[in-house]
């Protein structure tokens, strides 16, 4: 066997490790680079400048804080149940992330492992 070629995890196939997908099956065998084009390099930069001016702008528009230094009580209850509520979506978020973060490695490493193995079987 050339031992430039790899082995399609679903078919079995030998592939070329060039190849995005399997020429056999259709399935993604390699993640396709991503894209170095100036307008993808654009789009990335203007992100990137937008991105804390919109962060910025949430934050100081948001009300909760305004209301959680009013005087009033049922103002300041509200301003105290948007604290608590904006707590709850920061921690929930990055459970979330966190969560994603560990399932996408941990399946990143399956796919490794399953790799050797078919390897091994041939
Ligand atoms: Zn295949």
């Amino acid at each position: 066997m050339n031992p430039d070629t790899e082995i399609c995890q679903y078919c079995h196939q030998a592939i070329l490790p060039q190849y995005f997908f399997c020429p056999n099956c259709g399935s993604k065998v390699h993640e396709a680079p991503l894209s170095t084009s100036v307008v993808t390099q654009i789009g990335v930069y203007a992100f990137s400048i937008i991105l804390p001016m919109i962060c910025f702008i949430a934050v100081t528009k948001w009300p909760g804080q305004k209301y959680f230094k009013s005087e009033d009580t049922k103002t300041k209850n509200i301003g105290t149940a948007a604290w608590v509520i904006l707590v709850l979506s920061t921690v929930i978020t990055y459970w979330w992330a966190y969560t994603w973060t560990v399932n996408t490695v941990n399946s990143a490493l399956n796919a490794a492992s399953m790799d050797l193995s078919s390897y091994s079987a041939q």
